[in-house]
């Protein structure tokens, strides 16, 4: 595997090759994993993109203090047969006079977008980019990211992208807690009361849910029309906000 700082070395590295694409923020857990292994079974060039997205931060939220560890990820993506770590600086991305953004403008007012202004923003402006840069056949997202995947999926049809989007299942631990590299903020007792969120969830109804989620700090519980419908939430455990959705058709990724 090569690891890859700039846009011109990626674009030179990978020639006329159609990867697939992971894009992600780093901190690599099974959930990333099996996007990147459903990447490798589905595409002969393999591409996971490292990249702590400053403009998908609000101002005093976890950009600082977000989990890094390059090193620790370049081995687990090396051992999952990946070609290419695309691990671009701040810079390389956003250069000075930058000012073009992408608005995916209804699907990002609701639920993370209204308690993270410019949240959506950052994520669709990010990832339209990387798409220019990796141009991907296919490119790889979490469900337990229902909003993010739904953005994405509306800006690929919008803007005509030459695309597949897969999007996979959430894997959870043993507890039922959906990984999240920012699970590693929780503390061993906010570890514990954060695993109400995927029990709460798990009743696929918005009141037993907030019944269930009693006591913990409630951002939302609501049915999303995103496509597949899902029931979504967002909890603040101590400083860490987790969020969490279940897909409420059959058939759909869970
Ligand atoms: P992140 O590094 O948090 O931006 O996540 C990168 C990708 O991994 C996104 O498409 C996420 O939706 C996906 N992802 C994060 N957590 C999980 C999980 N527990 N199960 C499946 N996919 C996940």
């Amino acid at each position: 595997m090569r690891t890859l700082r700039t846009i011109a070395e990626m674009r030179a590295a990978l020639g006329d090759a159609r990867p697939g694409l992971v894009p992600t923020m780093g901190a690599f857990h099974e959930g990333h994993l099996s996007l990147i292994r459903a990447a490798r079974a589905d595409n002969d060039v393999v591409v996971v993109s490292l990249f702590v997205n400053p403009s998908q931060f609000g101002p005093g939220e976890d950009l600082a203090r977000y989990p890094r560890d390059e090193a620790r990820d370049a081995h687990l993506a090396e051992a999952e047969g990946v070609d290419y770590l695309f691990a671009p600086a701040a810079e390389e991305i956003y250069p000075s006079g930058f000012q073009t953004w992408v608005e995916v403008e209804q699907l990002s007012q609701p639920l993370e977008g209204a308690l993270r202004p410019g949240h959506f923003r950052g994520v669709a402006t990010v990832c339209l980019k990387l798409f220019n840069i990796v141009r991907p056949r296919r490119a790889y997202f979490g469900q337990k990211d229902a909003q993010q995947a739904a953005v994405i999926k509306q800006m690929v049809r919008d803007l005509d992208l030459d695309l597949e989007l897969r999007v996979l299942p959430t894997v959870r631990d043993q507890d039922g807690l959906a990984l999240s590299s920012r699970n590693a903020y929780l503390s061993p007792e906010e570890r514990t009361a954060a695993s109400a969120l995927p029990r709460a969830l798990a009743t696929k109804d918005p009141e037993r849910a907030l019944a269930l989620l009693d006591g913990l700090d409630v951002d939302y519980v609501e049915v999303a029309d995103f496509d597949p419908r899902v029931l979504a939430a967002a909890v603040r455990v101590g400083r860490t906000r987790l969020i969490d959705n279940v897909v409420l058709e059959e058939g759909a990724p869970t």
